[in-house]
Parts: structure tokens; sequence; C-alpha cells
């Protein structure tokens, strides 16, 4: 009998494998198919500048828990290029921004599908604590669904739904909650980000575990977990499976 009643997974190099420079060509392209349909420049390097600025936008907002969706990002990128006035090219650069990342294939991370099958299999719920960066959480959970994994998740919390990002306590609240009102000892979280994952699940009184599959997060960006994997295989002997 494990001591847990839940465990919540990051999303972004937890569940599945980010490819930002993949992602950055696919919204590059569909971006300036419609510049180039409205007879606007569309120059490369012109593209890439404005995407630089919307990234450091993002980055800033979040590091001071301040909402900045991938819609803030595409109306970063209009006002970078100097779009901004006419309403049919604000319309199509912001619908071809936020849906780019649709044509993606992404990878789920290694041995995921069986240990989320264990964890199920053990009466454990599953839910996921996610900071959503440019890609509306719609698109992230198209990804799941397309790997046929979405329905193995009990619940989810993405931040542009809550409204707050990691390491804020109501996120992982809202997790704990539409997990049935689990208590925050009874519960891990597993993320790859000390400053976010880390921080927050210790915060909460919950079973903090890095996984440093994909990455290996800085030591300078937050405190160590107290248990850290390198495979999701090692997830149920942590949770005394
Ligand atoms: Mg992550």
């Amino acid at each position: 009998m494990s001591r847990f009643d839940a465990i919540t997974f990051d999303f972004w190099d937890t569940l599945v494998r980010a490819d930002v420079a993949a992602t950055r060509v696919q919204r590059r392209l569909a971006i300036a198919e419609v510049l180039v349909s409205h007879g606007l420049p569309a120059e490369h390097d012109d593209i890439d500048a404005a995407f630089n600025e919307a990234w450091k936008r993002f980055d800033a907002s979040w590091g001071q828990g301040e909402q900045f969706t991938g819609y803030h990002a595409a109306e970063t990128v209009l006002d970078v290029l100097g779009h901004t006035d006419d309403e049919q090219v604000r319309f199509r650069v912001i619908d071809a921004y936020l849906s780019a990342p649709r044509a993606m294939q992404l990878d789920l991370t290694d041995n995921l599908v069986p240990t989320l099958h264990r964890l199920k299999d053990a009466g454990l719920r599953v839910g996921i604590v996610c900071d959503v960066g440019l890609t509306p959480s719609t698109v992230l959970r198209e990804y799941l669904e397309g790997h046929g994994v979405l329905a193995l998740f009990d619940h989810w919390s993405f931040s542009d739904d809550v409204g707050v990002y990691k390491p804020d306590a109501a996120i992982f609240e809202h997790a704990l909650e539409g997990l049935g009102g689990v208590d925050p000892s009874r519960a891990a979280h597993i993320g790859d980000l000390r400053r976010t994952d880390i921080a927050g699940a210790k915060g909460m009184g919950m079973l903090a575990l890095r996984y440093r599959g994909v990455t290996d997060d800085d030591p300078e960006h937050g405190p160590e977990g107290d248990v850290v994997i390198d495979n999701h295989a090692e997830v149920p002997a942590v949770l005394g499976l």
C-alpha cells in the first residue's frame, strides 16, 4: 500500500519533450505566409527578432508570476513587426502564431506510458500541473490526445486556465482539489524545473521529484528535489509501489 493517493506531472520536458527550434520554424513559416499573402515584407531575420522579443517578455513575466500567454506573444510579434493597424493582418497573424504548433509531432518522454498505466492500476489519481508558455493548453492537450494518453489523467491544471504559474500554491491546490481533495502529504509532484516544480511542490508539502530525463536544471535556479530520477520507470518504487 502506497502512502500516496495522487501524483501530478509537469508538462514540458517531463511528459513531452520540448522542441523549441522546430516550433519556432513552424511559427515563422506560418506567419511569413500570412504576411506575404497581404503583400507585406516577411524577412526571416525580422520575424526572428520579433520572436526573440516575445520570448524575452514571456520569460520576464513568468519569472514575476505575471500571466503572459501566446496571445500576448502574438501581439508582441505584431508590435515589433509594425503591423498593429490592419485588423485582417492582426487576426491572421495571431491565429497563425497560436495554431502553428498544432502541426508539430512531439515525443513523449521515455517510459512515460507504462508508468502512467502502473500508477493508475495501483489506484493513484494522476494529474498535470503545467506552466503554459507560448503554446496554448488546448494545443498541449491535443498533443497528449494524439499520443492516446490524455485519458490517463484524472485532472489537469494549466496556468492559462488557472491564472497563476508555479510555484504559486494556488495551481497546486487547484490540482489536489480536482484530484478529489487529496492531502498534500499524500501527493507527489514530478517536474524538471527547480524554481517552479520543486520549490512549488515543497512549499505545498508534497513530495518533490526532480525529473532529469530531458534536462538537468542548474542548482542556482532553486532547491533540489526530495528525490531525483532519470527515468519515469523509477517513479512507482519512489512512491512505494
Ligand atoms: Mg518542464
